[in-house]
């Protein structure tokens, strides 16, 4: 697997690092109150396991999967769910878990949605964000990395289904692509 990667981008320690930092913040923010962690599947499997495991407050975790429609590897906003959130979060404190923001449009879909349910509060971490998701107006109240604007495997991130299991973030060598590569 290694010889696929042209880079590593964000280092295992790194992840680590960042990861009891956001943990921090959301135990402070969320302290005395019922957290409802929502994961995005599948990408968002593994900062979602880590994340849960470093937060001290007594989370409840759920799991909702969307496809969104595009060409390729980009997201076109037309968003279907293929798995809804088992739980009712009318009321409740909710936080989105998210591996990564690109165009921000499945995100946008998804936080319209969720809004749209009545839940107490609603935010999102987003573990990695590329630079055009600020054109979007999508309030991420914690972020782990910002990106450049490339694509990247790895923590969760697939390439065709592979590569998730990377305990670390980096760009692919081209060879992998067959020329053809994702942007
Ligand atoms: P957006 O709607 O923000 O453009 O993209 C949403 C989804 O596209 C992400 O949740 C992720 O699944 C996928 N995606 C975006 N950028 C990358 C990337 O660089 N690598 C991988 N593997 N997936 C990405
Ligand atoms: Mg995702
Ligand atoms: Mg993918």
């Amino acid at each position: 697997m290694g010889a696929d990667l042209e880079r590593v981008l964000v280092t295992q320690e790194e992840i680590e690092a960042k990861l009891v930092e956001l943990a921090e913040r959301i135990d402070e923010d969320y302290r005395g109150q019922d957290l409802l962690l929502v994961g995005v599947l599948k990408g968002a499997v593994m900062v979602m396991a880590d994340l849960a495991r470093a937060v001290h407050s007594p989370v409840k975790m759920d799991w909702m999967a969307v496809s969104s429609y595009g060409s390729g590897t980009k997201s076109s906003g037309v968003v279907r769910i293929l798995k809804d959130l088992d739980a009712d979060i009318a009321g409740r404190h909710v936080l989105v878990v998210e591996d990564i923001i690109d165009s921000g449009l499945t995100l946008s879909w998804m936080l319209a949605n969720l809004t749209s349910r009545g839940p107490a509060s609603l935010e999102v971490c987003a573990f990695f964000r590329k630079p055009e998701a600020a054109k979007v107006d999508i309030p991420v109240k914690y972020v782990g990395f910002d990106i450049p604007n490339e694509f990247v495997v790895g923590y969760g991130l697939d390439y065709a289904e592979r590569y998730r299991n990377l305990p670390f973030v980096g760009t692919l060598a081209e060879h992998v692509y067959g020329g053809s590569k994702p942007t």
